[in-house]
């Protein structure tokens, strides 16, 4: 259990306690509702340019030669990962503050859109990292609650109709969401901004912002799932299936068993295997069930 586990989770964790969905929340650092409309409107408005921002002073660009020089790469880490996991109550909307994630898997972000979400305000919108790296517009960002009330004067992330439907209910969203992970996807929920949630993602790496700084830099954009993985070699046919839908090379092939191998250090827990495996090879475990990894996000 993590730090905002303990502070906003229910069942154990943050993301499936239903008050952090609503605005009550915010009592929580005293900000107002208008204050974060603004906040994520500004933000909204100028996202492409995200990723050339300065990272708490420090310039994004070049990130990977600052990181590797001694001290100063330390410096540039941490504060990248204190103003991401920022708790303060006013948010700079040049900077990515207070906007953490964490990935889950499909049961998990089921039980979101079924417990925690109010239907009428879940909309479906373009995907930006996708835009900003690769210029490809695809419906497949889940936001809900204050998002759906600013997302009309942001109309460039409103799917066009054969792309999506744009208003979602609940059944809708969790049969999209159910073909994103059978796609390959990875579900991250995001608190935006701190502690108040709003955006159930489908990521792709290299694409993913979210991703970026943790995969290249070692930074904790992103927390790994509550889960892991795990292999019964008297069910796994060594098809490979799994390997391919991997996006972190978590799973390696045994040569000598031909059998595949999960290696937990590099799993994020994202269940994409599970559901891409056909011979219920594959099943999702607690992290904290394997010592060594229990806690490590
Ligand atoms: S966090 Fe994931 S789904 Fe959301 S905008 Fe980035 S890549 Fe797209
Ligand atoms: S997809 Fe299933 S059967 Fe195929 S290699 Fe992976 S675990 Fe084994
Ligand atoms: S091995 Fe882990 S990270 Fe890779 S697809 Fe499976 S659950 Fe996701």
């Amino acid at each position: 259990m993590c730090d905002h586990c303990l502070k906003h989770g229910t069942a154990g964790k943050w993301y499936l306690n239903a008050r952090n969905y609503t605005t009550e929340v915010l009592d929580d650092i005293n900000i107002d509702e208008d204050f974060l409309k603004e906040f994520l409107l500004e933000q909204y408005k100028t996202f492409e340019s995200m990723q050339v921002r300065k990272l708490a002073g420090f310039s994004a660009v070049g990130l990977g030669y600052k990181i590797k020089i001694p001290i100063i790469g330390r410096i540039t880490k941490y504060f990248a990962e204190k103003m991401l996991h920022s708790e303060k109550s006013k948010f700079n909307p040049f900077q990515a503050e207070g906007h953490i994630g964490q990935v889950v898997p499909l049961d998990d972000a089921i039980a979101i859109l079924e417990n925690c979400v109010d239907e009428n305000t879940i909309i479906m919108k373009y995907c930006m990292c996708r835009f900003q790296t690769r210029a490809e517009k695809e419906a497949c960002c889940i936001n809900f609650g204050i998002m759906s009330d600013i997302i009309d004067k942001l109309p460039r992330f409103i799917p066009e109709p054969e792309d999506s439907k744009y208003r979602l209910t609940k059944e809708e969203a969790i049969e999209k969401f159910t073909e994103f992970n059978q796609k390959g996807y990875i579900g991250t929920i995001w608190y935006g901004a701190y502690p108040y949630i709003n955006n159930l993602c489908a990521c792709k790496t290299p694409e993913c912002a979210g991703f970026g700084p943790r995969l290249n830099f070692g930074i904790k954009s992103i927390f790994m799932a509550e889960y892991l993985v795990e292999n019964n070699p008297d069910n796994c046919q060594g098809c490979k299936r799994c390997i391919t839908m991997c996006q972190f090379g978590a799973i390696n092939f045994n040569e000598d068993t031909k059998r595949s191998e999960i290696d937990h250090s590099k799993c994020y827990g994202c269940g994409v295997c599970v559901y891409a495996c056909r011979f219920d090879a594959l099943s999702i475990i607690d992290r904290q069930v394997i010592p060594t990894l229990a806690g490590k996000y």
